[in-house]
C-alpha cells in the first residue's frame, strides 16, 4: 500500500467501510444516527459491533478500547482483548453491541471536581458514533464520552457534543427564517493549526525542568534567538523532515487530514495544519495529532514539546482554532454571498458571532486559561489576554455603513441597506493581515488564536458554540415574531453592531496602547488564570450553559474546582523542580567554579606578585552575591510553596500560587540566569538554551 489515497483512512471504520461491511438496513440506520443523531437500538449495535470486530481483526487488532477525554486534557484508554472463552476450553474473538455502546471504567483517579464520591467511583463510557472508530497499535479505538452514573459529564467530549446540539438547533431556526427548509443540520467546523517544538532527546534528558514541567525554568538568552526570522518557513532539516513524513503518513492512516507542515518563528518550532472537519472530529483528531507527534518524535531521537512557552525570549506555541458553521447542504454560513439575500444571512451570522464574543469574552478567555498559556498570552508573540475581534477594513466599512444608515451627519458616507444591497466583493486574503488579533475574521471563518498548544480544543469550542447558539436563539426569537422580516432584520443587525462594536479592533494587539484603549472600552483584561476563573461562575455564564443544556450548575462548579486545582498543582511541580535544580545542581556548580577561580587567583598571586586578578575577583564576588541571593530565594520559595499548598480552599490556593509563589520563581529565574552567564558552559550542569534550540542539525 503505497499510494496516499489508499493509505488515507485505511485504519478507520468510516462511511465507506460501513457501506461495504454492513447490511443495507443497518447501514441506513447508522446513517440516520450520523446525520440526524438518531439513537441506535441494541440489535443494530450488535450487528455493527460484529462487523467492526471482523474488520479490525483482519487488520491485526486483538484488543479494543473505549477511548475518552477526561478533564486531564489528554486522552485515556483501557484495553480489553476480544477473547471470550468457549465451553470446550478454547477461545473465540468476540465483541458485542453492549461492549461497543458502553463501558464501565473504574476511573476514580480522574479529576471529577467532587462529582463522584469515591464509593461510587465508577464512571461509564458511551460510544460517540459521530466520530469513527479506528485502529492504532493493534487496538480498535472506540471514541466515547465519559460520564458519572448520575449522567454528569466527566470529560470534554460530552459538553462539546451538547454545545454542537445547541448551535445546530438555533442555527436551523435562523435558516428557516431565510426560507432554507431543506437544510437538516448545521455543524460547526474546525481546523486546528498545531504549533510545537522538536528538540534533541539527549538534551531533553539532561533538563529536569523540561522533564517535569514541559518548560525551561531557567536559561540565559543565547547570542542568537529568532531575531533574524530565518527559521520561519525556512528549509526543514532532514531529521525533522523524516519525522514530518512519518507523522503525515500515520495521521493519514487514521483519517486525519494533515495538510501543511512548516517551520515556525522560533528556532526548532514547527506547525502542522489539518484540513478542517466537524468540531467533534477535529477535536478527536487534534488529540491524536498531539499524541502521535510525541510518540514519533521519540522514534526519531527527538522530543516534541507542546508546552505553551517552553523557552523564554522566543515565541511560544499556540493552536489556531479556525471555526465556522456549515450546513448539511454544504454551505459555509460565514462565507459572504453573491446576492443581497445571502448577504443578509451572512451578516446576521457575522453579527451573532460579534455579539457572542463580546457578551462572553470572559468565558472565551477562561476557555484558554492555563498556567502554561499565562506565559504566552500578552508576551510579544501572542495575542494579549484581552479578547477582541479583527474584521478587516472591508467588513468594518460595511458595518460602519450599516451603522450610519439614517444618520444625518454621515451624508457623505456610503449607506448599506441589508437585504437590498450586495456586499462589495473582497479578496479573501485581504482579511488575513492582522496576526496580532486573538479572534480574526479570515474571509470565511474565524480564527481564535488564544488557545494554548497543549490544550484540548474542546474547551474553546464548547464556549464558542454555546455563546453563538445563545445569540442565535435571541435573534430567532426576535425575528420569528416580526411582522416585516426585512426591516426587523436590518434593525437587529444595526442595533447589534452599535451595541457591540467595542469588541472590534483592527489595530496592533501587541501594542501597549491597546491595553489602555481596551480598558476605556470596558473590555476584560484577565492576565492570569485565577483572574479569568474568577468569572467562570458569574451569573450570566451559569445561565448561558444551563439554559442551553451544555452544563448543569453542578458540572460547572466541578469544572471550576478542577481548573483551579490544576493551576495550583502545575505551579507546585514547577516550584519544587526549581528548588531541586537550584539546590542540587546550580548552587553547587557556582560554588565549584568559584573555588576554581579562587584557587587560580591564589596560585597566580604566589607566582606573579602584583598580577591583575580583576577577572577572578570580580567573578567570584558576583557569584557570591548572586548565589546568596539565589539561596535566600530558595528558602523563600520553599516556604511560600509550603504555605500555598496547605490552603484548603482551591481559589485561595491558586491565588497564593499566583501572588506569592510565582513572583519568587520569576526572581529566582533572573538570578540563576545571571549566574549562568558567569559560569562557563563546560561547568554548567544543564544544556544551555543555545544547545537546546539549535541542537537539531
Ligand atoms: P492560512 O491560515 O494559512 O491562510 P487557510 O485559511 O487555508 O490557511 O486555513 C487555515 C486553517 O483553517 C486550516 O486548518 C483550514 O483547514 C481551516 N479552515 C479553512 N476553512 C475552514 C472552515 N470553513 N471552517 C473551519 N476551518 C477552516
Ligand atoms: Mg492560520
Amino acid at each position: 500500500m503505497n499510494k496516499v489515497t489508499e493509505k488515507f483512512g485505511s485504519m478507520v471504520f468510516d462511511e465507506k467501510i460501513m457501506r461495504e461491511k454492513l447490511p443495507r438496513e443497518i447501514y441506513k440506520k447508522m446513517q440516520a444516527t450520523l446525520k440526524k443523531g438518531k439513537r441506535l437500538d441494541r440489535e443494530t449495535a450488535n450487528v455493527i459491533a460484529n462487523a467492526m470486530k471482523d474488520w479490525a481483526i483482519e487488520l491485526g487488532a486483538t484488543h479494543f478500547t473505549h477511548w475518552f477525554q477526561p478533564m486531564t486534557g489528554v486522552t485515556a484508554e483501557k484495553h480489553d482483548s476480544f477473547i471470550a472463552p468457549t465451553a470446550d476450553g478454547r477461545i473465540i474473538m468476540d465483541f458485542t453491541g453492549k461492549e461497543l455502546v458502553s463501558g464501565e471504567s473504574d476511573a476514580s483517579s480522574f479529576p471529577s471536581g467532587g462529582l463522584r464520591a469515591t464509593f461510587e467511583a465508577r464512571g461509564y463510557t458511551a460510544w460517540d458514533p459521530t466520530s469513527f472508530a479506528f485502529i492504532k497499535d493493534n487496538t480498535l479505538y472506540i471514541p466515547t464520552a465519559f460520564c458519572s452514573w448520575g449522567g454528569e459529564a466527566l470529560d470534554k467530549k460530552t459538553p462539546l457534543l451538547r454545545s454542537m446540539e445547541a448551535i445546530n438547533r438555533e442555527a436551523l431556526r435562523v435558516l428557516r427564517l431565510f426560507g432554507k427548509e431543506d437544510e437538516t443540520a448545521v455543524k460547526t467546523t474546525v481546523g486546528a493549526e498545531q504549533e510545537y517544538f522538536l528538540i534533541d532527546a539527549e538534551t531533553f534528558t539532561r533538563r529536569p525542568d523540561l522533564i517535569y514541567t514541559g518548560r525551561t525554568l531557567f536559561g540565559a538568552r543565547p547570542p542568537k534567538g529568532q531575531e533574524l526570522d530565518d527559521h520561519y518557513f525556512g528549509i526543514i532539516k532532514p531529521r525533522v523532515k523524516e519525522f514530518m513524513k512519518e507523522l503525515d503518513e500515520e495521521l493519514w492512516k487514521l483519517g486525519v487530514l494533515a495538510k501543511t507542515e512548516h517551520n515556525e518563528g522560533a528556532p526548532c518550532q514547527h506547525e502542522l495544519a489539518p484540513i478542517f472537519s466537524t468540531t467533534n472530529i477535529a477535536t478527536d483528531h487534534n488529540q491524536l495529532t498531539m499524541e502521535l507527534m510525541q510518540k514519533l518524535a521519540k522514534k526519531h531521537g527527538m522530543v516534541c514539546l507542546l508546552h505553551e512557552k517552553p523557552f523564554e525570549g522566543v515565541n511560544g506555541s499556540g493552536k489556531h482554532n479556525n471555526w465556522s458553521l456549515s450546513t448539511s447542504g454544504g454551505v459555509n454560513l460565514l462565507e459572504p454571498g453573491d446576492t443581497p439575500f445571502e448577504n443578509a444571512q451572512f451578516l446576521l451570522f457575522l453579527t451573532a458571532v460579534i455579539k457572542a464574543v463580546d457578551d462572553y469574552q470572559e468565558l472565551l478567555r477562561i476557555s484558554v486559561a492555563s498556567a502554561g498559556n499565562d506565559h504566552r498570552l500578552g508576551a510579544s508573540e501572542a495575542p494579549p489576554a484581552i479578547v477582541s475581534m479583527f474584521l478587516g477594513d472591508e467588513i468594518t466599512a460595511i458595518l460602519e455603513a450599516i451603522e450610519n444608515e439614517g444618520n444625518v451627519c454621515a451624508k457623505d458616507k456610503e449607506m448599506m441597506k441589508i437585504g437590498v444591497h450586495v456586499l462589495p466583493k473582497f479578496p479573501k486574503d485581504s482579511t488575513d493581515r492582522n496576526r496580532t488579533s486573538p479572534f480574526a475574521f479570515t474571509g470565511n471563518k474565524f480564527e481564535f488564536r488564544m488557545v494554548g498548544a497543549s490544550a484540548s480544543i474542546a474547551d474553546a469550542n464548547i464556549v464558542l458554540n454555546t455563546a453563538v447558539a445563545e445569540v442565535l436563539k435571541k435573534f430567532a426569537d426576535e425575528l420569528e415574531g416580526a411582522s416585516d422580516f426585512n426591516s426587523a432584520l436590518h434593525d437587529l443587525i444595526r442595533r447589534t453592531v452599535i451595541k457591540h462594536k467595542r469588541i472590534l479592533f483592527n489595530g496592533n494587539g501587541y501594542d501597549d496602547a491597546w491595553v489602555e484603549e481596551s480598558k476605556k472600552r470596558g473590555l476584560a483584561n484577565l492576565t492570569t488564570t485565577p483572574d479569568a476563573l474568577a468569572h467562570y461562575l458569574d451569573e450570566k455564564n451559569v445561565k448561558l450553559f444551563t439554559e442551553n443544556k451544555v452544563f448543569s450548575e453542578s458540572e460547572m462548579k466541578a469544572r471550576y474546582e478542577i481548573y483551579l486545582e490544576r493551576y495550583a498543582k502545575v505551579l507546585n511541580i514547577e516550584a519544587r523542580t526549581m528548588v531541586d535544580m537550584v539546590r542540587g545542581a546550580i548552587l553547587p556548580a557556582a560554588a565549584k567554579y568559584k573555588r576554581e577561580l579562587s584557587e587560580t587567583a591564589i596560585a597566580t598571586k604566589g607566582f606573579i606578585g602584583g598580577a591583575d586578578l580583576s577577572f577572578e575577583e570580580e567573578t567570584v564576588a558576583s557569584l557570591t552575591e548572586l548565589s546568596s541571593r539565589a539561596f535566600a530565594l530558595l528558602k523563600m520559595l520553599e516556604s511560600a510553596n509550603d504555605t500555598a499548598k496547605e490552603l484548603l480552599c482551591s481559589k485561595d490556593r491558586a491565588e497564593a500560587y499566583r501572588d506569592s509563589v510565582l513572583p519568587i520563581m520569576e526572581d529566582m529565574r533572573k538570578t540563576v540566569d545571571a549566574i549562568e552567564t558567569l559560569v562557563p558552559t563546560s561547568s554548567w550542569p544543564f544544556p544551555t538554551y543555545g544547545e537546546i534550540l539549535f541542537g537539531i542539525k
